[in-house]
């Protein structure tokens, strides 16, 4: 049929014309000829095809971006697209949707692409150091292992969410916890609680900073009273709890 269209460059909306009171398109496709009695059958299905696939909307011909369901195009769904992933691949939700600081917000976004500065990663960048980790004086220094899997981490994790009154397995990686963990309470009651990851990480964060800059060791208490003194102040900045005091806030957590 294309060999004989009169014009074989005719865009969609040139191809439609209105006709009757109501206006109505229809498709005005034409030929150099007439069709031969063993083309009539083509031609019929072919025009059976169009009349289906009638416009409902009245709009300039353009391009449309098939991956959105709006046809615009944007940087993300090609990206995606293009690393073959599906779109819901990174935690995003757990960081980004959390009523944390936003430099704490951002920190944790580096951390779940493994971009933070642990040992690890500065020996990439060819820094010469000894491997270990300062929080346990034992292994290599790793996102994963200093913020979940050293006993230092591993202690504030058991303890924080023995004040929720949930225990858990430890997930193998950081990147995983933040998948599992966003509204394990359910979308109203987790608010407080999708909190925790971005707050226990800033604190191991800091801890190793100061240890490792400053020289200062923090006990255990010490370290777990300054994870729940910020979980605390986030929380009274967003008026996610109505405690007054950082004890009547750490016996609401059981509550939730
Ligand atoms: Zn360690």
């Amino acid at each position: 049929m294309y060999s004989i269209a009169l014009d074989k460059e005719a865009s969609v909306e040139a191809s439609l014309s209105r006709q009757g009171a109501e206006n109505r398109r229809f498709w005005d496709v034409r030929f150099i000829r007439d069709l031969n009695e063993w083309e009539l059958e083509e031609g019929l299905h072919f025009l059976c095809t169009l009349g289906a696939m009638n416009p409902p909307l009245e709009e300039e011909d353009r391009l449309r971006w098939k991956l959105k369901p709006n046809g615009e195009f944007d940087t993300r769904s090609y990206y995606n697209k293009l690393r073959d992933s599906p779109p819901n691949a990174f935690p995003w939700k757990g960081i980004w949707r959390v009523k944390a600081p936003r430099r704490v917000s951002f920190f944790i976004w580096c951390v779940a692409w493994n971009k933070i500065l642990t040992g690890d990663n500065l020996r990439l960048r060819k820094l010469v150091f000894v491997d270990w980790c300062i929080m346990c004086r034992q292994c290599g220094e790793t996102v994963d292992h200093l913020l979940l899997h050293c006993v230092t981490a591993h202690r504030l994790w058991s303890l924080a969410l023995r004040s929720f009154g949930v225990s858990w397995v430890v997930p193998s990686s950081f990147h995983d916890l933040l998948f599992g963990w966003w509204n394990w309470f359910g979308k109203l009651s987790s608010r407080i609680w999708n909190l925790v990851p971005l707050c226990i990480v800033w604190c191991i964060w800091k801890e190793r900073n100061r240890r490792t800059f400053e020289d200062l060791d923090s006990s255990g208490d010490q370290f777990f009273a300054s994870f729940s003194g910020t979980l605390f102040d986030w929380s009274r900045a967003w008026g996610l709890t109505s405690s007054d005091s950082l004890p009547s806030f750490i016996c609401s957590l059981s509550l939730l």
